[in-house]
């Protein structure tokens, strides 16, 4: 995600005061699973509500015994008895017509286990297994359920441009060490953590609008209606963006279907760009599709699998730079994950580090140099604002979401505090072996979920000494 600075700094004042009372909690070692998941959704989409059908084949590529699962249901984030999905200073913006509600039913559940219970206070649907599922084995749960979208400029709901089903449908949470990790849904940094799967959603298109969606795109007529059908192996998530106004450019670039909704065709080259240098950089670009849409937002841009939100409110320079950013994202994030409820340095930081690599490799030093500098003045402000009203910042980059009091607080530590970070570690190496070493991280924990360990292991193997630095950076307050 690119946070909107405009936004941080309004508030900045009010944000502060609660800024040190907050406990961090370090992180934990986690273990790389690929998950075995795949996703088959089917949406009816009505003007007023969109049925969903909705099969899971989920197979135990854990070493544990499992005797449930668990699937999160980030849609409720948005339903009348749920805490607002986003924080008191983004509200106006979010819901500039008032603020909206969503609904989520659990209609139904059928499949060979012993019960399925949804849990609306939790926002969780339990599956609780007749016997334990053993390594390797699998199981399909079929869902039925009916969602009505929220209007917002949020990332999940509808407005005059268009309806954003990202986080829309039950998603089983990342397992970890044999246990079902999820938390409350934060409005403060990214809520979303699951392994990678293999989706194939199909929907219905309304008549005159245009769409972009998560994976390789096929469209029948059904009934004298359009219907798509969208392919996606081993992504994070799936998203899908539909609008009635905005137009769509389609193009292939090296073999990945660019798909672009939205007026600003600039996006594409950008994109195509970003591909290219990262591609070279990282290691190939793991999806044969990718699909941005400039939409209304209340920050800069999001990363979902395969797919990028920019924001179309943003100015010329920011664009690339946003664009770049997210796309960064679909190397940190969708192909390497990591644990975003409780390391969400991990791969903003790196998406921050990419961009500004990405302009230094692309014959913008100047401006790859201004955003470092601009990294290390926010940062330097942030601290000095504590200071100036006698509460020291805590700058330990780890820590659940609800530990970072605000916006402003999340984004200077896991934004421009990791650049910083970032930064260091380059001075310490030459730009080659950090290259090096990140393509490394890259191949060694694709399609996984890394942890900060798994980070460590592939600088150090190219620099030994690395992570004592980068620790020294994480863990100190
Ligand atoms: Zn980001």
């Amino acid at each position: 995600m690119k946070t909107n600075i405009r936004i941080i700094f309004i508030f900045v004042c009010i944000l502060l005061c609660a800024l040190c009372a907050l406990p961090f909690t370090a992180c934990e070692k986690t273990e790389d699973v690929q998950s075995g998941t795949s996703y088959s959704i089917w949406l009816d989409i009505y003007e007023d509500k969109i049925e969903c059908t909705q099969k899971t084949t989920f197979v135990n590529n854990s070493e544990y015994p499992l005797d449930e699962l668990i699937f999160n249901v980030y849609a409720n984030a948005y339903s009348l008895t749920s805490p607002l999905p986003c924080t008191p200073q983004e509200e106006a913006d979010a819901y500039p017509n008032g603020v909206s509600f969503g609904k989520f039913e659990l209609k139904s559940a059928y499949g060979d286990f012993a019960s399925c219970f949804y849990d609306a206070t939790t926002s969780l649907i339990t599956v609780t297994l007749s016997s334990p599922l053993l390594p390797t084995q699998e199981i399909d749960v079929d869902l039925v359920y009916s969602i009505v979208p929220p209007n917002t400029n949020l990332r999940y709901g509808f407005n005059d441009t268009c309806l954003s089903l990202t986080g829309f449908y039950p998603q089983l949470c990342a397992l970890r060490d044999g246990e079902w990790f999820y938390r409350d849904f934060s409005p403060i940094g990214d809520p979303y953590f699951s392994d990678t799967a293999n989706y194939e959603v199909h929907f219905n298109l309304p008549e005159d609008c245009e769409y972009a969606a998560s994976g390789k795109c096929i469209e029948q007529e059904k009934n004298g209606e359009a219907w798509i059908t969208a392919t996606a192996d081993n992504i994070r998530d799936f998203a899908l963006i539909i609008s009635p106004v905005l137009s769509k450019t389609s193009v292939t670039h090296n073999g990945v279907d660019i798909s672009y909704l939205g007026e600003n065709t600039e996006v594409i080259e950008y994109a195509k760009k970003a591909l290219d240098f990262f591609s070279d950089y990282f290691g190939d670009y793991a999806y044969d599709s990718l699909a941005l849409a400039s939409v209304p937002f209340v920050a800069g841009g999001m990363e979902y699998g395969a797919l990028c939100v920019i924001s179309d409110e943003l100015s010329n320079t920011d664009i690339e730079s946003v664009t770049a950013h997210e796309i960064a994202h679909q190397w940190w994030y969708s192909a390497v994950g990591s644990n975003n409820l409780t390391d969400a340095w991990q791969d903003e930081g790196l998406a921050e580090y990419s961009t500004y690599l990405y302009f230094v490799g692309t014959d913008r030093k100047e401006y790859a140099a201004a955003l470092l500098n601009n990294a290390y003045v926010q940062y330097s402000n942030f601290v000095e604002l504590g200071q100036k009203v006698g509460e020291p910042v805590k700058g330990m980059l780890a820590g659940e979401l609800d530990s970072f009091a605000s916006n402003y607080h999340y984004t200077n530590l896991t934004y421009n505090k990791a650049f910083i970070m970032w930064d260091y570690v380059n001075m310490t190496m030459s730009a080659q072996t950090l290259k090096d070493a990140l393509a490394y991280y890259y191949k060694q924990n694709a399609f996984s979920v890394a942890s900060p360990d798994d980070l460590y292991l592939a600088l150090d193997k190219y620099k030994s000494g690395t992570s004592k630095l980068m620790i020294s950076w994480i863990k100190n307050c």
